[in-house]
């Protein structure tokens, strides 16, 4: 039996159209897909109809499959000559625990190949018309992790409210309110523009255009707590139409082989 192999592939943000060829042509030779929860059914939809699909990602509150195990399957399977899709949302190299993966499985002597996928810090602002850089309003964009605002253990809010950046903010909706007091404790205008954007590219998007003084109200007016969302601070954000509606996909309506 030929030896196997581990592709760790991104699956956008929910869109199947926002897939990428690679992504499609693996999923439809794929003996085995690995996907986590935020990977919807229409890319689902791509994997050959005689792959085995397991979902390991957290479900509904409950603890997620443990990444050791995840890897140790990935490794077995292709040893035993299988073509492995790992799915992962969005990027599998943004927040994504892609690089320790490829790490563990190049270590254990198996081939490993990585396909982009479209991040959601890239496919969330543009869903709703906002520009992350802009010749009048902002020189670059800063990716940040919402995780450890509460504990002081994330990103430097201080610098990053200097900077200037545009600020792409995931894994923050439980941590809006943290994310705010920090902003403000470092001097950022209560008016800056603040845009929320969840289920990006889904059927079931949300957003919000707000300030950085009303956006956890108007979150949670929109009902965005257990959504995946992204958020984007700063002068672009205003740019942003909360109305706009995901843009129909044709993807979705069928499967393409
Ligand atoms: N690797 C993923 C990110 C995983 S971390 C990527 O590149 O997109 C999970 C976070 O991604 C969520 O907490 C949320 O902030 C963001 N996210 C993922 N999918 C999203 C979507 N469709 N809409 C809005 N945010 C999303």
């Amino acid at each position: 039996m030929s030896p196997g192999r581990v592709a760790l592939v991104g699956a956008g943000p929910g869109d199947p159209e926002l897939l990428t060829l690679k992504a499609v042509r693996l999923l439809g030779a794929a003996d085995v897909v690995l996907h986590d929860d935020l990977v919807t059914a229409g890319v689902l939809a791509f994997a050959r109809p005689a792959a085995r699909v397991i979902a390991v990602g957290k479900r509904g509150g409950c603890p997620s499959t443990p990444q050791a195990f995840i890897e140790q399957l990935m490794i077995r399977e292709a040893r035993a000559g299988a073509l492995v899709v790992r799915l992962k949302g969005g990027d599998p190299f943004v927040f994504g625990r892609g690089g320790e993966e490829v790490d563990t499985l190049r270590a254990g002597g198996i081939d490993v190949e990585v396909v982009n996928g479209l991040t959601a810090g890239l496919a969330a602002p543009s869903a709703i018309g906002v520009p992350l850089t802009h010749r009048a309003h902002a020189h670059g964009v800063a990716f940040v992790t919402g995780h450890g605002a509460r504990d002081g253990a994330g990103p430097d809010w201080d610098a990053l409210a200097r900077s200037g950046l545009t600020l792409v903010i995931y894994m923050g909706v439980a941590r809006a309110e943290e994310i705010r007091r920090r902003l403000l404790a470092a001097g950022m205008a209560a008016t800056m523009p603040v845009a929320v954007v969840a289920n990006a590219t889904r059927p079931d998007q949300v957003a919000v255009v707000a300030t950085l003084d009303d956006f956890v109200d108007d979150m949670r007016t929109a009902a965005i707590d257990a959504m995946p969302a992204i958020i984007v601070v700063g002068e672009v954000a205003a740019l942003g139409a909360c109305a706009v509606a995901p843009a129909p996909t044709a993807a979705t309506a069928h499967r393409s082989r």
